[in-house]
């Protein structure tokens, strides 16, 4: 069973993907903002992150620097989720790391697709 640990500071979001993924058979867990997600990440890496942008305490961009630094056991898949669509902004997230990246609000297809493309779904 592939694991998805969701970032999002919205409970609403989190809930929403955490159904999507648990129907495509994920194991998700949930962190708030990217200073949780970072510690979920080290004690145990997931296979992919599906990631918020904007998050009180430690960003989606902050994370994703953080999470690259890191010393993991396995390199999670991220897959950088946003509502802001200028490409600069996609752009800064790829070169951070980010693997591939959906628009906020998302269906099922379009959260499949995108993991479909990081070899995850
Ligand atoms: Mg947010």
């Amino acid at each position: 069973m592939k694991s998805c640990l969701v970032v999002d500071d919205s409970k609403v979001i989190r809930k929403v993907a955490r159904h999507i993924l648990e129907g495509l058979s994920f194991e998700v867990r949930e962190a708030a903002d990217g200073r949780e997600a970072l510690d979920a990440c080290l004690a145990s890496p997931p296979d992919v992150v599906l990631l918020d942008w904007n998050m009180p305490v430690m960003s989606g961009m902050d994370f994703l620097r953080a999470l690259r630094e890191a010393s993991l056991s396995a390199k999670p898949k991220v897959v950088f989720c946003t509502t802001e669509n200028g490409i600069a902004y996609i752009r800064a997230a790829i070169e951070a790391g980010a693997d591939e990246y959906v628009m906020k609000p998302f269906d099922r297809e379009t959260l499949q697709s995108k993991l479909q493309i990081v070899g995850m779904a």
